[in-house]
């Protein structure tokens, strides 16, 4: 078994170029998901810091050299960060694992990775950019310019700090704003490094300011703050909608990615060894933590039996364990106050009257994890989709396999909840596949694969799953304004 140091580490606020303090030295402690150990003491910023860090980024907007230097000398620094990155992969993957819980082998052979993809991407499409150009006739000319919105404020989630951060902070820097990172009081060790990493890729001091401290404090002062133009949010659809009221008097521009309860179709004709696999990876990837699971497993009654038997069998052979761990598949949940909300959904459950195919309880483990928010791969199934535990998004390790008879009933099961934000379908039938890819609202569909991303193609839910989408153009789009330029010819 891998361990990382034992060590109490100190994060600081990272401003305008400087590692600092908050203003009234005030904390907060995080703790290892996996054994409650204390990890880190994170400095807790008042909404005087809020203004200080705000200030930070509109005077590098206003009058430092990020906005109006060559593109290419802008986007050389973001790739630069990714390099960094990529060299420090290792050390950011076993922070993400501390903090997180996430096992190891994920954070290191896909989210950080893809995190320094984030930067890359956006910095080479952003280079690709053009614009429009109308002529009227001999008269006029008309053409576009894609300047930058200001300061981003960008308040992400605890379930993949560092990934969902790089896939806001890549377009917003590419786009020439500055920003003011705001990550999850839970999990703030990956994300505060990227203050020192910006610096080391001669990103100018406050372009990437960073400030910890809880939502109800730091993130309102930041949706409240007039220095701040724009919102880009992830995180719960409750959070996603008190930042749109605390926003509104500084009129700001919203992206929110919100939550999720995708459902998984299975069609007769799936071809079961990859749709096996696959789902319980959509189900127990980060421990279910992850706004795009699988959890509402629609099965056509035809092979129902055969599906559970399959995937009862794959959830109990999942290696729940040390997230330290090389071998590890399913970690613990985030914090005893997730850990207490998603247990509560067993008692939902049992109440619903949801048969429990398997899980349901805590692991047995190693000693030292004895302590860690720990619980097994669960598994109902339940008749009823109207059920709560079928249409309340539980963030955990628990999905529901639900029988249909036909195609039209699996569609209206997919699209009977509040949320859209993605949408799974296995089967064979090509026609069947694009019929139902269309029914479904949801804004991504996978076909017989899950969890696939080209950073080109649009990402965003439908319903309460988000507003508006990013990805490629859509999120350059967000972080510009477009600006038309009419001249008279004659
Ligand atoms: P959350 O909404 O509780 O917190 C997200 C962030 O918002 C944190 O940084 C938090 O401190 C901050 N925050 C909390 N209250 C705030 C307020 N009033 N004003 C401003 N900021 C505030 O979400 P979470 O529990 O950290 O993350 C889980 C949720 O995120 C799930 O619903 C999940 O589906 C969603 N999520 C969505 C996507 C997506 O791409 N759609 C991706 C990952 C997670």
């Amino acid at each position: 078994m891998t361990t990382v140091e034992v060590k109490v580490r100190r994060v600081l606020h990272f401003i305008n170029g400087k590692y600092e303090n908050s203003s009234d030295d005030q904390t907060f402690e995080v703790k290892n998901p996996a054994t409650q150990e204390v990890i880190a003491v994170v400095s807790e910023a008042t909404e005087e810091d809020v203004k200080k860090v705000s200030e930070a980024a509109r005077t590098a907007f206003d009058h430092g050299p990020w906005r109006t230097m060559s593109l290419s000398d802008r986007c050389d620094k973001i790739r630069r960060m990714a390099e960094i990155i990529l060299e420090r992969r290792e050390e950011i993957a076993r922070l993400e694992a501390l903090d997180v819980g996430k096992p190891y082998s994920h954070a290191f052979t896909g989210e950080i990775p893809r995190a320094a993809h984030n930067l890359k991407f956006f910095a080479d499409f952003m280079e690709k950019q053009g614009g429009e150009v109308y002529p009227m006739e001999e008269a006029f000319l008309n053409y576009t310019r894609y300047e930058p919105v200001g300061v981003a404020g960008l308040i992400t989630p605890w379930n993949a700090p560092f990934m969902l951060t790089t896939w806001k902070l890549g377009p917003c820097l590419a786009a020439g704003n500055t920003a003011v990172i705001k990550p999850a009081e839970m999990t703030p060790l990956s994300v505060s490094l990227l203050g020192e990493i910006a610096k080391e890729a001669g990103i100018p001091d406050g372009v990437v300011n960073i400030i910890h401290g809880k939502g109800s404090v730091v993130g309102t002062a930041i949706t409240e703050n007039k220095n701040v133009d724009l919102i880009s949010f992830t995180g719960s659809t409750t959070t996603g909608k008190a930042i749109m009221k605390n926003g509104a008097n500084t009129l700001k521009k919203f992206s929110f990615e919100l939550g999720g309860k995708a459902a998984n179709i299975i069609f007769e004709d799936a071809d079961l060894d990859k749709a096996i696999p696959v789902s319980i990876q959509a189900a127990f990837l980060n421990s279910g933590q992850v706004c795009l699971a699988g959890s509402r497993i629609l099965v056509q009654r035809t092979i129902l039996d055969s599906f559970i038997e399959k995937f009862k069998h794959a959830a109990e052979s999942l290696v729940v364990g040390d997230p330290q761990d090389a071998t590890t598949k399913m970690g613990p949940l985030v914090s005893e106050e997730h850990f207490n909300k998603v247990k509560h959904y067993l008692e939902i459950a049992k109440k619903e009257g949801a048969t429990l195919i398997t899980g349901g309880g805590i692991p047995v483990l190693a000693p030292h994890l004895e302590s860690g928010y720990y619980l097994e791969p669960t598994v109902y199934y339940h008749q009823d989709h109207t059920a709560r535990i079928c249409q309340e998004e539980i963030f955990g390790p628990i999905v529901t396999i639900i029988p249909f008879d036909t195609e039209e009933e699996a569609l209206a099961i997919a699209n009977d909840t509040e949320y859209g934000l993605n949408g799974v379908i296995w089967t064979e039938n090509l026609k069947r596949a694009h019929r139902i890819a269309h029914g479904v609202r949801a804004g991504t569909i996978w076909v017989n694969c899950w969890f696939v991303r080209d950073l080109r193609a649009p990402f965003g839910g439908f319903k309460k799953s988000g507003i508006g989408r990013e990805g490629g153009h859509h999120s350059l789009e967000f972080f510009s304004e477009a600006k038309n330029i009419c001249i008279a010819l004659n």
